[in-house]
């Protein structure tokens, strides 16, 4: 496999474009603009995907409930992104049917269908079926008294995923990407950004950009403060919201949208076969937002919702896993967290001739795309003769001549009979057409290397380190991958003392 991550890279001069924070919204940047033909330097204090963008609930969708905020330009365009992702990353975004148990304590049915009518036609859908009235039967997993309802159609993602391989696609287009770098400092002199930087070393090093981005998540507001030295154009409200993992309480494909009696909603989402996942809560945060973590009443408000619409009951000894992540929301001084506005805002501070800043507030998944071009489109004065918006007709890496992942994992399966079933289903969901890549060269299982436990081959983790920038065992085990739902205890030790001796390797062999 060839070394594609050296941070020996000669830099540019001046980068064009430096960005700071590798989630969603800053690797979605810096891929636009190094598609457009400009330099773009990103970086990223801890991994890839580390905060907000591996911790949501995975899904690529208009937001039934917005509607009800009447945040119409923001469901709009999300509806449209559904068919824009589906058919950009086939590997990473699957369509996903949607159950709505209709309560008493609801709205009545004919607004619900009111709503999922808009909810069909106002953004463009060609894949994705339209909503239908249902009934339950004896078989339906939902209490007795739940008789009626509705079905929807929205997408789920592997949202960490889709971090990490719109982070490739910007390499691939020839940005520098440096996860595990802090920006310490920037400051602006004679028309460009300095950046202080610092790696996880404690190596200092610094460069000069044109233009700077903060796509800190829920940084942002910290960033001005401490990096930038000057106070944030916008108040910001940070809310928590945390997820379950239970083992699957129904068979069936379909997810569930609960609405609570406090009219906030939970999904119930089938998740890597063997589990459902229960989430959101919505709670004011402060702190840092790396130490985050679901609470007591957070477990409690998220079981008791479950279980008021499901027979099977569920109960703390069933949770395998939880995590929780924060929403930097635009502060709009309203007492529940739960209706702040979801979209997002773009700031641009060019005045009086200063080297432009252009900050994020909020924004989803599900936006990232459209929040890329809309930023590149604000800083297009700056760099005349940039390219026009391409990132909508291109795959990102490993959709290119993909449709179906099962139909790949099982052409995997056709040219290499030894190779287990349910890993090529995996590889085919997580890396797509990348998969030949991978198995350049390899003829037999031994040729996988060492087995490290739940279908992790040391030919794997090569490829994470060597292509997609993993280095310590949570970046494979949590974000690259979930395997860290399936290794016990001793497998994981394995994987980290397999990473450590590869480190010590290269170090030996002075490859960095
Ligand atoms: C509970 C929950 C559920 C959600 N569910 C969905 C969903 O289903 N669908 C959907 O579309 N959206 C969803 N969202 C929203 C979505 O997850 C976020 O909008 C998105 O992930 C934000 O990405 P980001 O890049 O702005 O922030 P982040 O992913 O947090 O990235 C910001 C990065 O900046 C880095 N950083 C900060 N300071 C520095 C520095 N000084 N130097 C270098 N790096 C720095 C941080 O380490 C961090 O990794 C959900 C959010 C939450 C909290």
């Amino acid at each position: 496999m060839s070394q594609a991550i050296s941070p020996a890279a000669p830099l540019a001069e001046v980068y064009d474009l430096a960005v700071i924070g590798g989630g969603i919204n800053g690797v979605g940047i810096a891929a636009d603009a190094a598609g457009r033909g400009l330099s773009v330097f990103l970086c990223e204090q801890h991994d890839l995907a580390a905060h907000t963008s591996s911790a949501s609930s995975k899904l690529i969708h208009g937001g039934l409930r917005y509607l009800e905020h009447g945040e119409l330009r923001l469901v709009r365009e999300a509806l449209a992104e559904r068919e824009v992702l589906l058919a950009k990353a086939p590997h990473l975004v699957h369509p996903l049917r949607f159950v709505l148990p209709h309560r008493p304590h609801l709205r009545p049915a004919w607004l619900i269908r009111a709503g999922l009518f808009l909810y069909d036609h106002l953004g463009r859908r060609e894949r994705l079926p339209a909503s239908q009235a249902l009934r339950f039967g004896a078989d339906s997993p939902l209490r007795a008294e739940i008789r009626r309802g509705f079905a929807y159609s929205d997408c789920a993602v592997d949202d960490a995923r889709l971090v990490v391989l719109n982070a490739v696609a910007a390499r691939e287009q020839g940005a520098h990407i440096h996860p595990r770098t802090r920006c310490v400092s920037a400051r602006r002199r004679k028309g460009l950004w300095h950046l202080h930087l610092e790696r996880a070393d404690g190596s200092l090093y610094s460069v000069r950009a044109r233009v700077l981005v903060n796509a800190a998540g829920p940084w942002v507001a910290r960033l001005f403060e401490e990096v930038l030295k000057q106070p944030s154009p916008c108040p910001l409200r940070l809310v928590q919201g945390s997820h379950l993992l239970v083992p699957r309480l129904y068979p069936g494909d379909e997810a569930y949208i609960l609405q609570n009696e406090d009219r906030r909603i939970v999904f119930v989402i089938p998740y890597l076969q063997h589990f459902s996942l229960i989430g959101t809560t919505d709670r004011d945060f402060q702190g840092d937002p790396a130490r985050v973590w679901i609470s007591e009443e957070e477990i409690d408000y998220l079981l008791q919702v479950v279980n008021a619409h499901f027979r099977k009951q569920t109960s703390r000894a069933d949770i395998r896993h939880s995590f929780s992540g924060v929403r930097p929301l635009g502060d709009e001084q309203t007492g529940d967290p739960a209706a702040l506005s979801r979209d997002y805002r773009l700031v641009l501070d060019a005045a009086g001739g200063e080297a432009p800043l252009l900050s994020v507030f909020g924004g989803k998944l599900t936006t990232y795309r459209k929040l890329a071009e809309a930023a590149l489109e604000l800083l297009a004065p700056s760099f005349p003769g940039l390219r026009p918006a391409w990132t909508a007709q291109t795959p990102l890496p490993g959709g290119e001549q993909l449709e179906d992942p099962r139909q790949l994992a099982e052409s995997l399966c056709q040219r290499h009979p030894w190779l287990p079933a349910e890993l090529a289903l995996r590889w085919a969901q997580a890396y797509g057409s990348r998969c030949w890549r991978l198995l350049e060269g390899v003829g037999r299982e031994e040729d996988l290397g060492e087995h490290l436990g739940g279908g992790l081959y040391a030919r794997e983790v090569d490829y994470l380190c060597h292509e997609e920038w993993a280095r310590e065992a949570e970046d494979i085990l949590w974000r690259r991958s979930k395997l860290g739902l399936f290794l016990d205890a001793e497998q994981q030790a394995r994987l980290r003392r397999y990473l450590a001796g590869e480190r010590a390797q290269r170090a030996r062999l002075r490859i960095v």
